[in-house]
């Protein structure tokens, strides 16, 4: 159910603001950073090149840590999987721990370049990019109407979750770096794949269940429209967000909005 309608010129100001949904019972804003809370360009041309850039170091640096030797034999498991599904990953060789290191490290920069959301590599793109921001190489961003946005959400009483393909670790660090200063005080759970993939409205479900709430207290905003599909069928209210206005969904069936600028007003 929609909230007030416009009516005529003559109606009160309280009634003249169109709400995209039912804004009631909403207790909980989940957010998507790429696309969402965050421009596609920070990820793509900012994270995932120092990713690529610094794996191979990372590795050699941290070959005798166990949990870095688990994700390369995760790795090694995911590139027979791709290999079985017709893909063309890069040759893999395991005859000394030089040769695991550089086949784990070119494996990786296939992933990377391919945009892979498998868990194993998230893993270590937010341990590289951990390195990354401690160093102040690597700085967090967001469009500006978000921290703006979290204040007014947080003053509002709403929860504020992020659900991002990226690890939890690597979403902390982002919003605990940007220009504004530390937004992570505002954010009351991050999620990642961790709880399933972002298609699935299983995994919406379990995000409710993880913060003690139902589907229908939650509002998800997400550029991705089968995210947007997935959730909607966990029965959450969505907003698709099209942050290029230039590229607006044309005869989209959903409620699309370009800032959160309108997302609870004051
Ligand atoms: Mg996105």
């Amino acid at each position: 159910m929609l909230g007030p309608a416009l009516h005529s010129a003559a109606d009160s100001r309280k009634v003249t603001r169109v709400t995209l949904f039912d804004e009631a019972p909403v207790r909980a804003i989940l957010l998507d950073i790429e696309g969402t809370t965050t421009p596609v360009d920070f990820v793509t041309k900012t994270l995932f090149p120092y990713a690529s850039r610094k794996l191979e170091a990372f590795l050699r640096e941290n070959v005798k840590n166990a949990e870095v030797r688990a994700l390369m034999q995760e790795f090694r498991a995911q590139r027979e999987l791709d290999e079985q599904s017709g893909r063309k990953p890069p040759s893999w060789h395991d005859d000394s721990e030089e040769e695991r290191l550089r086949s784990s490290a070119e494996y990786g920069q296939w992933l990377i370049a391919r945009d892979s959301k498998c868990t194993p590599l998230k893993t270590l793109q937010g341990k590289i990019w951990q390195q990354g921001y401690a160093s102040g190489e690597l700085k967090g961003e967001v469009y500006p109407d978000v921290p703006v946005a979290f204040e007014r959400w947080k003053r509002q009483g709403k929860r504020i979750c992020i659900y991002s393909s990226g690890s939890a670790l690597a979403q902390q660090l982002l919003f605990g770096s940007v220009a504004t200063g530390d937004l992570t005080p505002h954010i009351a759970a991050f999620f990642d794949t961790q709880v399933g993939a972002k298609s699935e409205a299983q995994s919406y479900r379990k995000i409710a269940a993880a913060v003690s709430l139902e589907t229908s207290h939650f509002l998800f905003l997400s550029d991705a429209k089968k995210e947007i599909e997935a959730a909607r069928a966990a029965g959450v209210q969505t907003l698709l967000c099209e942050r290029d206005v230039h590229s607006a969904a044309a005869g989209s069936t959903t409620q699309v909005i370009h800032d959160f600028n309108d997302i609870f007003p004051e």
